[in-house]
């Protein structure tokens, strides 16, 4: 499991910087087929002479090269394009349970994991498979920090984020019902000048090879795609804690009253 996770971390990087560059590449690429286009129009004026000619070929050369790039470019592409989210209705209780084993797993056995899920909880609206990724991120961070063992704790609740909240929040967020769903170490925490990078792609504090810097970046895009929430309550020397809110999924068992009644008709 350990290799695993390592490797699609590794992946996971890659699949981001191959993304970026050809996105960016893609884009040069274009501003020279265009130039070209351009220079070919222009070309195509001037009175046809040996030097017209050589002129031309030379251009459908450099076209032809630059075409084949763009393909090229878009395979890269379509390998580091993510799969788009999948939104389903959550039990995040339930899959917190399922997940248990792999999450205990991953801490060792020196770091002992807690499961606090009550009962009426609301069903959040998010991708079930992200929603893991996510976890097992904050797990292999929680583990990290507790180099000595300690305890780390996942709670779901329902929670509601009131205006007064979400005004002192840096980036948009409605408020309104969410499932929160808080994940909290006993471990080293983090300084005020640590929190404030963690969710920037590429910020670690980990040794080469031991860290990618990616995972809370990853978690941050999951959450805000989902439409939700996260913030991150650190304390030096006494742990960290990672609250994710998801939005509660609305109108979920409301049956309008015509159809009770057809139902209810049906059963007696
Ligand atoms: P990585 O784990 O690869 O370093 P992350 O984006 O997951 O990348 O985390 C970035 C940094 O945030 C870590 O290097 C670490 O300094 C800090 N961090 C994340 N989670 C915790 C935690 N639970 N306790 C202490 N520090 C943490």
């Amino acid at each position: 499991a350990e290799e695993a996770l390592r490797q699609a971390q590794k992946m996971e990087a890659i699949g981001q910087l191959t993304g970026g560059v050809a996105h960016d590449f893609n884009n040069l690429l274009t501003v020279i087929l265009g130039g070209l286009d351009t220079i070919r129009r222009q070309v195509s004026t001037l009175p046809g002479s040996p030097t017209t000619e050589r002129i031309e070929r030379s251009i459908r050369m450099a076209s032809h090269g630059a075409e084949r790039a763009a393909t090229l470019t878009a395979r890269l592409l379509a390998f580091a394009r993510r799969q788009p989210l999948e939104p389903k209705p959550i039990d995040a209780g339930r899959l917190v349970t399922n997940l248990a084993d792999l999450l205990q797993r991953t801490l060792g056995e020196t770091i002992a994991l807690e499961t606090v899920t009550g009962g009426g909880l609301w069903r959040a609206q998010a991708d079930p498979g992200e929603l893991e990724n996510a976890l097992v991120n904050l797990a292999v961070n929680a583990r990290d920090a507790m180099p000595g063992g300690g305890r780390l704790t996942i709670e779901t609740g329902n929670a509601h984020l009131d205006e007064s909240y979400v005004a002192q929040v840096a980036e948009p967020v409605a408020a309104g019902q969410y499932v929160l769903i808080a994940v909290s170490d006993t471990g080293t925490g983090m300084c005020a000048a640590t929190l404030a990078q963690v969710f920037e792609p590429f910020f670690t504090t980990k040794d080469v090879g031991k860290g990618t810097g990616l995972g809370l970046s990853q978690v941050y895009g999951f959450v805000r795609q989902s439409g939700g929430h996260i913030r991150i309550y650190s304390e030096v020397g006494e742990g960290t804690s990672v609250k994710i809110y998801l939005p509660r999924l609305l109108n979920e068992g409301l049956v309008p009253e015509s159809e009770t009644a057809a139902a209810a008709a049906v059963t007696h």
